[in-house]
């Protein structure tokens, strides 16, 4: 019944004026500029958390837009320093031209790597959905030959990621973990929520004993409690992990209880123009999203 009305909605959602859907979509968007993400970055750090920026958009149509966007992240890096902000940057490979050709998509990385360097900062590579973890994890190894301050993600929803992870770890490698955000078929992913949080903690078990730096990004409640059993339970260093957010995510005074407990938090934060364009893309994949959505109406009108 739900997955009907979470269908329906994303079916209307194209039909509502655009300033309507800024309204809810603005929850989850830090604005369209530069300067207003790094107004909101700065509230996060002042409240005691670190960001993750993420320049809105994906798979770009040609190479000058791809050099575009590298350029707009570089950018980023330098504004990131002279703000003195406390965050790094997380980019999507298709963002950056993987679409169109593996090597512009290196070249491209190689300048933001380059720029992070100079600004002593990290970069994360964003995973997309099944189509490209391939080559998204071949670009990754590619650059971590070169460099050391970036990290891939795995997703605990694929079959695949703990043979992925085993391949990963060696070498100083820093993940994110998170669930997974793409519709995948079920030869290659669990699709049962208790198959996908068991796996996840198996993934960070096995990240945690490899000596690997964790971020574990997710707003399930139940999934949070279990990782901090786990960290317990290993007594793994603070030092070596974070908890990972998307901005505007509901978390009931969680993040607070994290920071408190000495955890670091980090927050990802979304901006661009692109933001109307990305939300409905996301949707039209996964309409189990729209329920989040329709709840926050909801609970924000109530
Ligand atoms: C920092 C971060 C980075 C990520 N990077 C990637 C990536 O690179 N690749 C990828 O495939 N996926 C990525 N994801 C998305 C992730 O894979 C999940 O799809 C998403 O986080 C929802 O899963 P969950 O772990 O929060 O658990 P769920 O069981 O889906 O959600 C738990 C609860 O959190 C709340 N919730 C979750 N999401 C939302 C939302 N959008 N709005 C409102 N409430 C919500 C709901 O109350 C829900 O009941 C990322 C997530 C985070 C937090």
């Amino acid at each position: 019944m739900m997955a009907l009305v979470n269908r329906a909605l994303v079916w209307f959602i194209p039909y509502l004026p655009k300033a309507f859907a800024a309204r809810f979509a603005g929850r989850y968007v830090a604005g369209e500029s530069v300067q207003e993400v790094l107004s909101v970055a700065r509230d996060l750090n002042d409240r005691g958390f670190e960001v993750t920026l993420d320049i809105l958009g994906e798979h770009v149509a040609t190479s000058q837009e791809a050099r575009d966007v590298t350029q707009a992240y570089v950018h980023l890096y330098g504004e990131l320093a002279a703000g003195g902000i406390k965050g790094n940057i997380s980019v999507k490979p298709t963002h950056l031209g993987l679409d169109l050709s593996a090597e512009l998509c290196r070249d491209n990385f190689g300048q933001l790597l380059d720029a992070a360097q100079q600004h002593d900062n990290f970069l994360r590579i964003d995973m997309e959905s099944s189509r490209q973890t391939d080559e998204t994890l071949q670009l990754y190894r590619d650059l971590a030959a070169r460099y050391r301050h970036v990290g891939p993600v795995l997703q605990a929803y694929l079959r695949r990621s703990s043979g992925d992870l085993a391949q990963l770890t060696g070498e100083p490698l820093n993940f994110r973990l998170c669930k997974g955000i793409y519709l995948e078929p079920a030869d290659i992913a669990f699709n049962d929520p208790g198959e996908i949080n068991r796996n996840f903690i198996a993934l960070l078990r096995q990240g945690l004993e490899g000596g690997a730096y964790v971020a574990i990004a997710t707003h399930d409640q139940r999934l949070i409690s279990a990782a901090l059993d786990l960290i317990k339970e290993l007594e793994a260093d603070q030092a070596r992990l974070e908890f990972q957010v998307l901005y505007g995510v509901p978390m009931q005074g969680r993040l607070e209880q994290l920071l408190k407990a000495g955890h670091k938090v980090r927050v990802y934060v979304p901006f661009g123009e692109k933001w109307y364009d990305y939300g409905l893309r996301r949707l039209k994949e996964n309409p189990a999203i729209a329920g989040y959505i329709l709840k926050n109406i909801f609970h924000r009108a109530s």
